[in-house]
Order: C-alpha cells, then sequence, then structure tokens
C-alpha cells in the first residue's frame, strides 16, 4: 500500500492532536446537552468519529448514514444521495452530523436539511477536512478539522475505489494508482 502513497498531507500525530482539541471545542457547545445524537455519515467518517468520540464525555446516541457522492472509481462528486436509514429518529434532539471531507457541501447541506425536516432540534456539522475550494462555498461545517489543497486525498477512513481506507495518515496517491483502474 504504502508504494501507492505520492506524499502525505496530514500525519497521524497531527491528526490525533487536532482530534483530541475538536472534542474539546465540541463538549464545551454541548456541555449542558445530555442527548445529543451523532450522525457519522459512512463509511468515510468511522475512523474519525470512532475517536472522535472516545473524547466526549456527554450522553449520546450514535445513528449512522449512509450517503453516497463519490462511488467506486470516481474522484469528483457524483451528487449526494441519501442510501441508510430510510427514516431519521431525531425529533426534538440536538444533532451533530460527522463527516470526513466537506469539498462541493452538497452532502452536508442535503443531510442537514433532511434532518431539520425530520424534527432535530439543532443540527451541526463536523469535518476532518475542508477542502481549499470549500471556503468559497456557502456551505461550511461548524467544527473543522484541517483545511486542505483541493486534491483527492485518501487514509484515516478515506477510500479510493474501496482502498486505503487504513492508511493511518492523510494522503495523496501516485498518479499511476488512478491510470491502473
Ligand atoms: P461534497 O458533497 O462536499 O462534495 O463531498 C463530500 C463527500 O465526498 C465526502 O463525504 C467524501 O465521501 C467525498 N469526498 C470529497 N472529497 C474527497 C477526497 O478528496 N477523497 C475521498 N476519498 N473522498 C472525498
Ligand atoms: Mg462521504
Amino acid at each position: 500500500m504504502n508504494k501507492d502513497i505520492a506524499r502525505v498531507l496530514v500525519d497521524r500525530y497531527t491528526i490525533q492532536a487536532r482530534v483530541f482539541n475538536m472534542a474539546q471545542e465540541i463538549a464545551a457547545c454541548y456541555h449542558d446537552s445530555d442527548d445529543v445524537v451523532m450522525v457519522p455519515l459512512l463509511t468515510g467518517s468511522i475512523i474519525f468519529v470512532a475517536d472522535l468520540v472516545r473524547h466526549l464525555p456527554m450522553r449520546m446516541r450514535i445513528d449512522v448514514m449512509a450517503v453516497s457522492s463519490y462511488p467506486g472509481t470516481a474522484t469528483t462528486s457524483q451528487g449526494a444521495k441519501v442510501m441508510y436509514p430510510a427514516e431519521f429518529h431525531v425529533s426534538g434532539k440536538h444533532v451533530l452530523v460527522v463527516d470526513d471531507i466537506l469539498d462541493s457541501g452538497k452532502t452536508l447541506a442535503l443531510v442537514t436539511d433532511l434532518l431539520k425536516k425530520s424534527g432535530a432540534l439543532s443540527v451541526k456539522t463536523c469535518v476532518l477536512l475542508r477542502k481549499k475550494i470549500a471556503t468559497t462555498q456557502s456551505m461550511t461545517a461548524d467544527f473543522i478539522g484541517f483545511d486542505i489543497p483541493d486534491e483527492f486525498v485518501v487514509g484515516y477512513g478515506l477510500d479510493y475505489n474501496h482502498y486505503y481506507r487504513n492508511l493511518p495518515d492523510i494522503a495523496v496517491l501516485n498518479p499511476c494508482v488512478f491510470e491502473k483502474k
């Protein structure tokens, strides 16, 4: 796997330190809420959310949601679509959506809208990464780990064609990996 990596953009130690700080920011924001619903977006956020929630002291539910936007070998957004679940039980709850990366913002816009329509009391968003291009978009996130350049990244949960999620760092792939597809 390591031969496929062109360069590391954010290493594992920097990620861990920032995830800890983000958890402090989130805990401060929800300090008086004792019934939060975390909504991790599958599959890219699994490693991030697993690290994040273990630093969060408040009582919470973790209800995963599957949204497809980069199917298979796609490296640009194909438009967001919710695949799971069919219904959201968030009425009267404070919801925190957790995703791996904010790119066009379509995913977070779609999910935030659905959760609000399902009766959530509040909906906030948290992403580990924000692509530079996203800073010019209208959709932003309430909690952001790192701003990164507009490049396709993998690792720490993020995939290319279902692979590289287990890489501990956030990295850019060698161009030959895309040529092989
Ligand atoms: P948006 O809807 O904001 O354009 O895209 C967000 C989703 O696209 C993320 O949840 C993530 O699944 C996927 N995505 C966006 N940029 C990247 C990237 O650089 N690498 C990977 N692996 N997925 C990305
Ligand atoms: Mg995603």
